[in-house]
Formats: C-alpha cells, sequence, structure tokens
C-alpha cells in the first residue's frame, strides 16, 4: 500500500469560504487518519483570477484551524515546487502536454477568437458551453510546425474521441459513465503559455503522488475528462471524492450574501476556530456513535470518508451557534476571560468587576456578541413596566412587590457587607421572618435593581455586582415607580 498523500490545492482568488475549509479539513483528517500526509499546493495558474493577499488567506486559516500541512511552498517534502506558477518554469506541463501530442491524445489548435466565437453555443446548467469542433485536428504534422515556425499563438487541447464513453470511480457516487460526444476537447495548455486548472491538476496529482482527491461536486462533470488524462498518460488515478453542495437555510447554495460564508467572516461574528471546524467536519460527513461534539485530535481518530453523505449539507446558523455555546461552557475559565474581556469591556463605561461578569455569562451565552445583550442592565436600567412584578409562579404583584422593597431598604441601608453571600442571608432571613416564599422576595428586588425578565445572575449576585449605593438607589427608583404605577 503507498503512503496516503492528500492534498488540499486552493486557487488564491479571495476568502476562505467553508466549503474550501471543508475540502481542506476531510484531506487532512484523511491523511493523518491514515498516518499520511496533508500537502498544501497553491494552483495559481489563472492569472486573472489571482487576488492580492489571498495566499495569506490560505496560510492564516489553516493554521488557525489547526490544518497543519507536512509539505507546502514553506515545507518543501521533496515534490516541490508547490505552488503552480513555480512548477511551470521547469516546462513539466508543456513538456507532459507535448507527450498527449505525441500519442494523439491532444493537439494543437491555432484558432482565433472570431473562429471561436462562430462556433455553436449550448446552455449546460444555466451556462453556456462552447463545444469545439475538432477544426484544427485535421491540421498536418507540417501545417503545425509551419504555425509554430511562424509564431503564431496556440493553445493545446485534449483530443477526446467522438464515439464510445468514459468511466470514472467516486467514492460517493460510484462508477460514473459519461458519453464521449458530450466531453469538450478541453485546453490543457493555454494561450499564455500557463496550464488550465485542469491538466495541472492531473500532472500535479501523479507527479506529487497523491492518493485521494477531495474537492467540491462542481468537479463532478470535469472528471471524466481527467480519467482520460490519466489513461492516456498510463496513470493510476487517485480516490476521487466529491463533496456534496453545501446550501444555506433556504436550500440554496450558500453565497456571500447569507453574510457566514466564509471562515474569516465566522470568525469576526465572535464564533470559535474549534466550534467551526467541528460543525463544518459535519457537513456532509457523520460519525458512527451519536456524538456531535470533537476535538480535532477526535475527528481525526474517528474520520472515515466512506461515511460522507451525498445530499447536501445545511448550513444552520443556529446549529453552529449551539455548539459554539457548548464549546464555550466547557472551555477552561481564565481562557474564556482572556477572550470575552474585550467584548464584556465594550459595553461598560462604569467601573465592574469583569471577572464576576464573565463567570455569569459563561454559561449562557451561544457566542461573545451575545453578551451585550445580557449585561446592558449594568449600565442603566432599562425602560420597563411595572407588570413585571407581577409573577404568578412566585405569587408576586406589584402591591407585594413594593411592600417587600419598601421593607428591605432600610435592611439594605443599614448592611456593609454587599457580597453575594451577605447579601443572600440577609435576604433569606427575611423570607424566613416574612414566611413567604424565597421567590416572593428575590423575584421583586431582581427586577428592581436590573429591570429585566431574565438576567445573567440571581439578585444577590447582581447587588453584589453593582455595589451598595447603585444597588439602593435602583431599589429606591423601583419603590417610586411602583407607587406612581399603582396610584395611577
Ligand atoms: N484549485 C481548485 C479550487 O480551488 C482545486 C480543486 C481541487 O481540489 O482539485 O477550486
Amino acid at each position: 500500500m503507498n503512503k496516503v498523500r492528500t492534498r488540499y490545492a486552493p486557487s488564491p482568488t479571495g476568502k476562505m469560504h467553508v466549503g474550501n475549509l471543508r475540502s481542506a479539513l476531510y484531506e487532512f483528517l484523511i491523511a493523518k487518519h491514515a498516518g499520511g500526509d496533508f500537502m498544501l499546493r497553491i494552483e495559481d495558474t489563472d492569472q486573472e483570477r489571482f487576488v492580492e493577499g489571498a495566499t495569506e488567506i490560505i496560510y492564516r486559516t489553516l493554521e488557525q484551524a489547526g490544518l497543519q500541512h507536512d509539505e507546502g511552498p514553506d515545507k518543501d517534502g521533496g515534490f516541490g515546487p508547490y505552488v503552480q506558477s513555480e512548477r511551470m518554469k521547469s516546462g513539466i506541463y508543456m513538456d507532459y502536454a507535448k507527450k498527449l501530442v505525441e500519442r494523439g491524445e491532444a493537439y494543437y489548435c491555432f484558432c482565433d477568437k472570431e473562429r471561436l466565437e462562430s462556433l455553436k453555443t449550448e446552455i449546460v446548467e444555466g451556462k453556456e458551453i462552447m463545444m469545439y469542433d475538432k477544426h484544427c485536428l485535421s491540421l498536418t504534422k507540417e501545417e503545425v510546425e509551419e504555425n509554430l515556425a511562424a509564431g503564431k499563438p496556440f493553445v493545446i487541447r485534449q483530443n477526446i474521441p467522438m464515439e464510445g464513453s468514459t468511466t470514472f470511480h467516486d467514492e460517493l457516487y460510484g462508477d460514473i459513465r459519461v458519453e464521449n460526444a458530450e466531453l469538450d476537447d478541453m485546453i490543457l495548455i493555454k494561450s499564455d503559455g500557463y496550464p488550465t486548472y485542469n491538466f495541472a491538476n492531473v500532472v500535479d496529482d501523479h507527479t506529487m503522488n497523491i492518493t485521494h482527491v477531495v474537492r467540491g461536486n462542481e468537479y463532478l462533470s470535469s472528471a471524466p475528462k481527467y480519467q482520460r488524462l490519466y489513461d492516456a498518460f498510463g496513470w493510476e488515478s487517485p480516490v476521487y471524492i466529491h463533496l456534496p453542495l453545501i446550501t444555506d437555510e433556504n436550500h440554496k447554495k450558500l453565497s456571500k450574501r447569507s453574510g457566514h460564508a466564509s471562515f474569516e467572516e465566522l470568525i469576526e461574528q465572535g464564533f470559535l476556530t474549534e466550534a467551526v471546524v467541528n460543525y463544518i467536519a459535519l457537513l456532509g460527513w457523520s460519525p458512527e456513535e451519536n456524538r456531535e461534539i470533537f476535538t480535532l485530535d477526535e475527528l481525526i481518530e474517528k474520520f472515515d470518508y466512506h461515511r460522507i453523505s451525498k445530499s447536501p449539507a445545511v448550513f444552520d446558523i443556529v446549529k453552529l451557534k449551539w455548539m459554539n455555546g457548548e464549546y464555550l461552557k466547557a472551555m477552561d475559565f481564565a481562557e474564556f476571560y482572556e477572550m470575552a474581556e474585550p467584548y464584556i469591556k465594550k459595553c461598560l463605561t462604569k467601573d465592574f468587576d469583569l471577572k464576576k461578569i464573565a463567570a455569569m455569562v459563561k454559561t449562557r451565552i451561544e457566542i461573545f456578541p451575545d453578551i451585550a445583550e445580557h449585561i446592558d442592565f449594568l449600565e442603566e436600567v432599562p425602560e420597563y413596566d411595572c407588570t413585571m412584578y407581577a409573577h404568578k409562579k412566585m405569587k408576586t404583584t406589584p402591591e407585594s412587590s413594593l411592600e417587600v422593597l419598601k421593607e428591605l431598604i432600610p435592611v439594605l441601608e443599614a448592611q456593609e457587607d454587599y457580597s453575594n453571600d451577605a447579601l443572600y442571608e440577609t435576604l433569606c432571613n427575611y423570607v424566613s421572618d416574612k414566611g413567604c416564599k424565597n421567590g416572593y422576595v428575590m423575584w421583586p428586588v431582581r427586577t428592581a435593581v436590573s429591570g429585566k425578565q431574565m438576567t445573567p445572575g440571581g439578585a444577590t449576585e447582581l447587588m453584589e455586582l453593582l455595589g451598595k449605593e447603585e444597588s439602593l438607589a435602583r431599589l429606591r427608583a423601583a419603590v417610586a415607580k411602583l407607587e406612581a404605577s399603582i396610584e395611577a
């Protein structure tokens, strides 16, 4: 058995999309699961689509996601160069293309733009497709040489027979057979001398000993042409795994418009890298056991590519948020605090014990930006209605609340220790003196100091955070508010 070697082969054309990261992750997992090598290859032969800075995004994302490559432009493993524009300099693609010409599997084409534009086009899957009519296949060897000597611009095309069919195998889709007449004589070498992606990926995957190729299923329709190239060279093709489409909640292809289509956007929105990686692993793959939270190491151990599904995977942001929340709950507090602090600070101008706030919100938020809505009341009590004091289960009413608050204020004025424990004891003593239920007292106090139905902590925890002066000011304001509302 050959050593498993996979590659992530991005074209540096912009942000790293969820689909790209999934391909990279699966390639990484297949290699690591089998103790093999994961390689990074930059496919930059389409100079028109090249975007400045895109290569840096690729490096940064792989590193952040923990998908460390064993070989790549920055890590020579003996199969370099790992950037196609650099590989090209050795003439590798042209040499292989010429071999195909010699074997009759490819041919020079000198057709100019006007002629190509005059050819019939067909609409396939909403795209205009031109089928080349093999015009230049009939040129004699001498004619070709004359044209070349005259410096006429040319491309090299794959020669696909008009008859017969081509079959290739995909691990998920099985054997796929396509009529050759449906396959276009695709360009292998462009007029600028660069290979097309279609040709370079075959030459590189073979010469770099790649054993498994994982890519989006938009490449499925080109796969028979790649298979013909492997066959023409007499090479064994790698294992192909074409991944299902990723859609948004409306079952449309996940696009920039959805606002969370790229890794960077997700991180900017406050998601944790580990959660994103974990979630993306499950976009089309499921483990044997009924479980969803996996570290990268656990994914390596469990990842069996035979369990990748063919049906489209829905990118469900609600599910990702839930998963992120699970990661936050499980996170070590010091680490959580370090990450949460800027989000907490952003909401506050007054002095608060930030660590206490962090501890309160840790199990309540799903992503860091959720912090804002949990702690907005700390700066100022929001507008609220006195009907909030009426709570069926706690058996409270605005009237009962007014009475409790009025009785408690002098007790709390006399109290010096505003720690949660001391305050809790005080309130509990009051509860037992009164012979009522806990909630009968806690509910109005918590409402008075927060103005909110839901808070990240109980009444006394909030008072500890606010401090004596502010707590009392809020209790007094609540009394005034209740009195005014009951009178009215
Ligand atoms: N350069 C291609 C892309 O970025 C790679 C496809 C493949 O993995 O073969 O889409």
